[in-house]
């Protein structure tokens, strides 16, 4: 989950400024060391992780990602995305069919447990993959999902924190990093100049990870509570709304009602409907979630889903049943993406905007005589609407405050960044 111990001191007062929200659940004393030990199995072999009931051991899961590999090489290869602070691999499988050099697809990124002892969401990312494999071929709504897009799936971002205790077990698995620096607080941020402490070594892999690919949609997943947490994490929804805050409920409300389709009691423990935007429940600074909707514009959702961090292991099936409807759903909602949102720059070949970063006016070039651009803030709060009738376009944007603005056209939008 995306709490902060710091924020003990601060329960009172949140407890009084938002009654409707539960506290959270670290507030209270740590889950995975008081859970009973024998409630957790290991998986030592690929074959003992047939029922899903176990956990795999570090060698299990690094066997298991390089034997899907080998499996349906026409369709999934092995990524290292980088290495822990103790070497292990940080590993992601990109599962995409009908691979054409000359055709763009769109990128769907799933990173899950980047606090080491939330590892329910671990065992549902392997089990998706195998699912996506075993059906591709089988599923005509599956074969096509794959034949879409790149799919791409990290299921243990912080693996020193997991195998805290060695190898063989996930008993004992911390939130931190081998250095006990929380990975979800130190990607660089936007808003609060985190940016300028050292960036941990497994966050610096997934930021050059990122970076070389063009994800448009993501989600990053968490357990302590049960919640869709959209962006944006930095600021209440008053404060900053996200552009894309109606998509985003959207998207957030089908996938609990498909959840909630197996249990109607799942994904409660926070709010009725299951779902906050992330500053509404708490801010936190240096989060996953908004350093890849700011930097990337990819649309990443925080899902928190389940109570407990390290579910006993005989659970972990229960939780697929609940959750694997909504998880292959939320992978095609990148087909419902809002049409100028997730875009990354460089696919905005049609406008060409300079100087950019700029302190008084730009030039847009390449709009054809036509169309309609619109400015907008971070906020979403568009700012003018302007006829391309004589190419090029000239903005003044000498009256605006400093800081990063969108320029949308149909289907683009472009950054000018303001100084
Ligand atoms: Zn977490």
């Amino acid at each position: 989950m995306k709490q902060h111990l710091l924020l003990l001191t601060l329960l009172a007062t949140t407890l009084a400024a938002s009654a409707q929200l539960k506290p959270r659940p670290d507030a209270f004393p740590p889950i995975a060391e008081t859970l009973a030990t024998k409630a957790i199995t290991m998986a030592s072999s690929v074959d003992e992780m047939a029922s899903w009931d176990r956990y795999p051991t570090y060698e299990t899961y690094v066997a298991m990602m390089q034997r899907w590999a080998e499996q349906y090489p026409e369709i999934c290869s092995l990524d290292t995305i980088g290495t822990s602070v103790q070497g292990r691999l940080i590993l992601a499988v990109q599962i995409e069919g009908q691979r054409l050099a000359d055709v763009y697809k769109p990128q769907f990124f799933y990173s899950s447990t980047i606090h080491g002892d939330e590892v329910t969401g671990y065992v549902m990312m392997l089990r998706l993959i195998d699912t996506l494999l075993a059906s591709y071929g089988n599923s005509p709504r599956l074969t096509a999902l794959v034949d879409e897009m790149g799919i791409y799936i990290n299921p243990l971002a912080n693996p020193d924190g997991t195998y805290r205790r060695g190898n063989h077990t996930v008993r004992g698995a911390i939130r931190y990093n081998a250095d006990t620096v929380d990975l979800n607080r130190t990607f660089p941020d936007p808003f609060s100049g985190v940016a300028a402490k050292a960036v941990p070594q497994e966050n610096q892999a997934m930021i050059d990870y990122v970076s070389a690919h063009r994800f448009r949609l993501s989600a990053n997943l968490h357990g302590g509570a049960e919640v869709m947490n959209y962006p944006w994490d930095s600021f209440t929804s008053t404060m900053r709304p996200h552009p894309e805050a109606e998509w985003w409920q959207e998207v957030c409300k089908r996938f609990v009602d498909t959840c909630r389709l197996q249990s109607r009691s799942y994904l409660r423990d926070v709010t009725e409907s299951g779902y906050t935007a992330g500053g509404d429940w708490y801010i936190i600074p240096g989060g996953r979630q908004d350093y890849m909707n700011h930097y990337h514009n990819c649309l990443e959702l925080t899902m928190e889903i389940s109570t407990a961090k390290t579910v006993p292991s005989e659970q972990l099936p229960t939780y697929w049943h609940y959750l694997n409807a909504a998880l292959i759903n939320y992978i095609e909602e990148i087909r419902t993406l809002p049409e100028s949102a997730g875009i990354a720059e460089s696919e905005c070949l049609a406008a060409k905007i300079y100087p950019n970063p700029t302190c008084s006016h730009v030039i847009v070039s390449g709009l054809p005589a036509g169309s309609t651009t619109a400015l907008y803030n971070m906020a979403g709060h568009r700012l003018g609407t302007y006829s391309v009738e004589t190419a090029p376009l000239q903005l003044d944007l000498q009256s605006l405050p400093q800081g990063i603005y969108l320029l949308r056209t149909a289907g683009t939008a472009v950054k000018i960044v303001k100084h």
